[in-house]
């Protein structure tokens, strides 16, 4: 296997070459949902990203153990250490059991992962089901002396970390400006510091989800449960550790530093990000009035959209920007998306009913090869999106017999659509269900238009005309021949 794949690792701040830990298997850890609501358009970005890379991998011929987990407890409302639990307040509100919460939403975070073609994972750890690897990782940072206990929490000691390592590195934070940024919010007196992060949190009595631990009754700091289901399911040094920018920080430059104390050296090779997604140019958010949940978006049920949009034009509009890239969300956009995707697929249909020629002024291997080229460049979607709208260019001058095509270069064409298109990019063509819809739709039009031509024969023209009209309107034309009558989706 020739590598000549190249990530932007977060941590470096450049485009690497990557080369595995330990070839052929590719050790791959991406942060999961929080399962407290809907899956929503900030969900999609990074499935779809990290479902690149994971099909990219396989591809490529990697043995890829790709480690998704589920946050089901210690993600406080804030983010840092203190408010709420998202998921028990939710539980609290619908008066359910806190588990009961998380499987609701985890099941409908497969559903909607699963219509937006994403692979599953190969492992996907529950925080809560690794509660005793997180007691036993605090207390390994205890006893290298990087945290310490107070009123029954514990917390990671960032000044003393930053003397001996560099707290900010992945980030790019400075700890000089966050003793600035910090010091006046803080009202938690059990830190030394207010950039210190929780391990463990003692639970007030009315918290539900709760653990013995030997500090207290409580329950694990949220950026704990990365590092611990990271090792035991990746080992102590593994290849990639992915998620939304969004994470970078504090989640992921803390979980940097419990692992470099923990193990002793930094565990992750490749950091590796996907940028934000923004609405009409604005960030998303319930507050804006301007948050989208996937169902609302397949659906159209949400006052934003104009109509419905499929998971693939979804999927499809994801890729067209590089995933480092910021990405706003419009209707305009979206139907643009919508538009492509579909000259694709048609594309791709015609180029199936191509006949080979005995030669070829077609050159399919360049293509080809500048599909990988780009894919290579850091997973770069939109420019081999863009190298196969050059290719229906040629599929349609083929097939009105301006350029000439043989079966070598038919059969590349072929492989192109098939390895880019379905396979890396993981766009599904709908064609069995619409065959299946197709069916449906020819019989009950075949019944419409026996009515039509009964209204006819009745010299009910009122009732024909209306007829044509209303399908017209649906987007399909009749035609009146001498011997009944042929229609046409436009
Ligand atoms: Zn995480």
């Amino acid at each position: 296997m020739e590598e000549k794949l190249f990530l932007y690792n977060s941590l470096s701040r450049k485009k690497e070459k990557f080369e595995p830990v330990n070839p052929p298997y590719v050790g791959m850890y991406v942060c999961g949902p929080t399962v407290y609501g809907d899956a929503h358009l900030g969900h999609a970005r990074p499935a779809v990203t990290f479902d690149l890379l994971f099909r990219y991998l396989l591809h490529l011929g990697y043995k890829v153990r790709y480690v998704r987990n589920i946050t089901d407890v210690g993600h406080l409302e804030n983010d840092a250490d203190s408010g709420e639990d998202k998921i028990a307040k939710k539980a609290k509100i619908e008066q359910l059991e806190p588990m009961e919460i998380a499987q609701f939403y985890i099941n409908r975070y497969h559903r909607e992962m699963q219509k937006l073609n994403v692979l599953d994972p190969s492992i996907e750890p529950h925080a809560s089901g690794h509660i005793i690897e997180q007691i036993e990782l605090i207390k390994v940072i205890l006893e290298k002396g990087y945290a310490y206990e107070s009123n029954g929490s514990v917390y990671f000691d960032v000044e003393k970390y930053n003397k001996n390592y560099n707290y900010g590195k992945l980030s790019g934070r400075v700890l000089d400006d966050l003793y600035c940024n910090t010091r006046e919010l803080d009202g938690q007196s059990e830190k030394r510091n207010s950039f210190d992060f929780a391990l463990w949190k003692k639970a007030s009595p009315e918290h539900i989800m709760r653990w013995s631990s030997p500090w207290s009754d409580g329950f694990p700091g949220w950026h704990l449960e990365c590092s611990a289901m990271g090792h035991k399911y990746l080992g102590e040094k593994f290849d990639i550790h992915g998620g939304g920018m969004d994470l970078l920080f504090p989640h992921h430059e803390c979980e940097l530093a419990q692992n470099t104390v923990a193990i002793g050296e930094e565990t992750v090779k490749y950091w590796v990000h996907n940028n934000m997604i923004t609405i009409n140019g604005q960030k998303m958010g319930k507050s804006l009035g301007n948050f989208i949940t996937l169902e609302e978006m397949f659906s159209g049920s949400n006052k934003i959209l104009e109509r419905p949009y499929s998971p693939m034009t979804i999927r499809f509009f994801i890729l067209q920007a590089h995933y480092r890239s910021t990405l706003d969300f419009s209707n305009e956009a979206l139907q643009a998306a919508e538009k492509g995707l579909t000259r694709l697929l048609k594309g791709y249909e015609v180029l199936s009913k191509l006949n080979p020629d005995n030669e070829s002024s077609v050159d399919a291997e360049t293509i080809m090869s500048k599909c990988y080229d780009a894919i290579n460049d850091d997973l770069n979607s939109p420019i081999v999106i863009s190298y196969l709208f050059d290719a229906i260019k040629i599929i349609n001058s083929v097939a009105c017999g301006n350029e000439k095509i043989d079966r070598k270069n038919l059969d590349t064409l072929k492989d192109i659509f098939n390895i880019f298109l379905f396979n890396i990019l993981g766009i599904k063509n709908d064609s069995s269900d619409s065959q299946e819809n197709s069916e449906v739709l020819k019989n009950v039009l075949a019944m419409v238009l026996e009515l039509r031509s009964q209204a006819k024969a009745n010299k009910d023209y009122a009732t024909s005309d209306l007829i044509r009209n209303e399908l017209s309107k649906l987007g399909i034309t009749i035609k009146d021949k001498k011997d009944g009558c042929e229609w046409e989706i436009n």
